[in-house]
């Protein structure tokens, strides 16, 4: 690697230099070295550019704390690729106003993705679901097969470049004059105009349709899964390919399940006596209903697995579980006979709570009191 110069001398100023003084001093060189005054001095195209890099780290403050610091490698890896022109031609162009890149001819450009936000069911999620969407795009022109030129006309040369897509401009600046090449601005870089639009695009060479698409939503999608049609978004331009369309699936809420990745979750509630005795019960499941055994002495908040009852794997074979949360109901309205049983049954029972004690707690508490 040759020894970089030091920015500061190369732009002549002192490492005490304003900003104002560091932009003058640019000025100056780059009206001396500038490739459009010097053509064929590959010298001075070599000045230019490290100046322009130059310039680019002491104009910048936080770029110059560090290059005061640390010199030309900082810590965190240097100040940025300066071997391209793209960068510099930028700082150039928005420093003087014009630019020294060659115009290019526009090429192929990729059409835009679009998005379509889809809604559907909890089950349509877990289940899978086929769905038609109507989607406005830009496709190419049918008419004039994207040309732009009504059929049976083709397109001229353009009068204003002479075909080749880019004009040339002799530019007045502080420096002198400067050529300055730019796209053509008739044709846009092209080459070629229409003479005789296309009347079913008015020479825009993309129509806007609404298509029916019909798009797969597969079992286990989740709320926010995108699904990818590839080529379904807008035509591209000049040959470019089609863009993608992105389906975002938002799920509605289920008014008793919930999820968690591919498992199910059901709040169940019992009553106190199959909570306290065990029961064989029917879990509802998206499907039906399956059986499920509870001991004796169910507590609130247990939770049950049933295998293989939640929601399918979207990428594999198999599903999540259904994972059922005990809910005790402790009954707000008994007839006369429920409150005899219970009082029958409230004389059998301890009246100290029993956690509690088990705990030593109780005891504690009552003599703090004594
Ligand atoms: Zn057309
Ligand atoms: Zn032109």
């Amino acid at each position: 690697m040759p020894t970089k110069r030091d920015y500061y001398d190369i732009l002549g100023v002192s490492r005490h230099a304003s900003d104002d003084e560091i932009k003058k001093a640019f000025r100056r060189l780059a009206k001396q070295y500038h490739p459009d005054a010097n053509p064929g001095d590959a010298d001075a195209a070599e000045k230019f550019k490290e100046m322009g890099e130059a310039y680019q780290v002491l104009s910048d403050p936080e770029k110059r704390q560090l290059y005061d610091r640390y010199g030309h490698n900082p810590p965190q890896g240097g100040f940025g690729d300066f071997t391209g022109f793209g960068g510099f031609a930028d700082i150039f162009e928005e420093f003087f106003g014009f630019g020294s890149r060659a115009a290019q001819r526009r090429g192929p450009q990729p059409g835009a993705h679009l998005k379509y936000n889809l809604t559907i069911t909890f089950e349509e999620a877990v289940f899978g679901v086929e769905k038609e969407l109507e989607i406005p795009r830009l496709e190419t022109c049918p008419t004039c097969r994207g040309s732009g030129a009504e059929p049976g006309t083709t397109p001229v040369r353009c009068p204003q470049c002479q075909g080749t897509g880019e004009v040339r401009r002799v530019q007045q600046s502080i420096f002198g004059s400067f050529v300055n090449v730019g796209t053509c601005p008739r044709c846009e870089g092209e080459g070629e105009v229409v003479a005789t639009p296309c009347s079913n695009c008015r020479g825009q060479k993309r129509v806007q349709i609404t298509r029916r698409l019909e798009v797969a939503v597969p079992a286990g999608v989740d709320d926010g899964t995108q699904i990818r049609l590839a080529g379904e978004g807008e035509a591209g331009a000049r040959g470019g390919p089609a863009g993608n369309l992105y389906v975002v699936v938002n799920v509605k809420r289920h008014p008793f399940y919930r999820r968690e990745g591919t498992d199910l979750l059901l709040d169940l509630p019992i009553n106190i006596a199959q909570a306290a005795l065990g029961d064989e019960i029917q879990v509802p499941t998206l499907e039906g209903q399956v059986p499920l055994t509870l001991p004796s002495g169910v507590q609130p908040g247990q939770t049950f697995r049933i295998k293989g009852q939640g929601v399918p794997h979207l990428r594999r074979n198999g599903r999540g579980d259904l994972i059922v949360t005990i809910q005790i109901v402790v009954p707000q309205k008994l007839n006369e006979k429920q409150k005899t049983l219970l009082r029958e049954l409230a004389k059998t029972l301890e009246k100290e709570p029993v956690g509690l004690r088990d705990k030593g707690v109780f005891g504690k508490v009552k003599d703090a009191f004594k």
